[in-house]
């Protein structure tokens, strides 16, 4: 069932990181080394360490999400400005990849009761995914709106774009559309897992439109809160 096919797959996400530390080291240690092997050898078992890391973090983060306990800590977030805080945060990492990055500007503030630090990851990791799939002279744009019931944040590029047939399974976790691109471009194909969950906290659900060689659009909504 689902949760055996869960953890299948992340012993084999867990293994494969483990399995090249263990290969470089083998090897280092089957004879004598320069220096500057085995400086090479330390640097991509570090490599595979902040990978293996990153994804344990991200397990550990969606179990927790997943857990009745967890509570939001909810507190009036002005959501513009958190989408400029997320802006400046990947403007650098945006200019090197030549994509322009911006906000739209909305003449009515959008102030909603929110956890702060979950959405700046879910929005963080939509504008990394983005600038990952989009290639120089495209742009990436972050915008929200509200309506008395609920808020909407928005990412979209114009970027590569995700097949029609791959559009419904890229919220699964550990999908990826390209699993060899994606996982060499350091993705653990649990970014839009842990986004989708960060919206279900809120009460709210993401929404994921994409056109081929056009780019993607990705819209969380969030019910306006109540005191929850
Ligand atoms: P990853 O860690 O691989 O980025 P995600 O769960 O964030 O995992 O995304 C799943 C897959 O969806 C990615 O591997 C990528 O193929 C595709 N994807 C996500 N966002 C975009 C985007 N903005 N443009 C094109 N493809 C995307």
């Amino acid at each position: 069932g689902r949760i055996s096919r869960f953890s299948a797959d992340i012993a084999h996400d867990l293994r494969t990181p483990v399995n090249n530390i263990r290969g470089e080291a083998e090897v280092a240690l089957a004879r004598a080394r320069s220096a500057d092997e085995y400086r090479d050898v330390v640097e991509s078992c570090l490599e595979e360490a902040v990978r293996l890391s990153d994804l344990i973090g991200d397990l550990l983060f969606l179990a927790r999400a997943e857990s009745p306990l967890t509570h939001l800590r909810r507190e009036s977030v002005d959501v513009t400005e958190l989408l400029s805080g997320v802006r400046e945060y990947y403007e650098a990492s945006a200019a090197d990849g030549g994509v322009s990055l911006t906000t739209t500007v909305d003449s009515a503030p959008v102030i909603a009761e929110l956890d702060r630090t979950l959405v700046q990851r879910a929005v963080g990791n939509l504008v990394s995914n983005a600038l990952a799939h989009t290639p120089p002279g495209g742009t990436v744009v972050l915008g929200t709106n509200a309506d008395s019931s609920r808020i909407r944040i928005e990412v979209s590029d114009t970027g590569i774009g995700i097949p029609a047939e791959a559009l419904p399974r890229v919220f699964d976790r550990f999908f990826r559309v390209d699993s060899s691109r994606s996982q060499s471009s350091g993705g653990t194909g649990l970014g839009l897992s842990i986004v989708q969950s960060i919206a279900q906290l809120h009460g709210g659900e993401v929404e994921i439109s994409s056109e081929p060689g056009q780019g993607t659009r990705v819209t969380l909504h969030i019910p306006v809160s109540c005191g929850t």
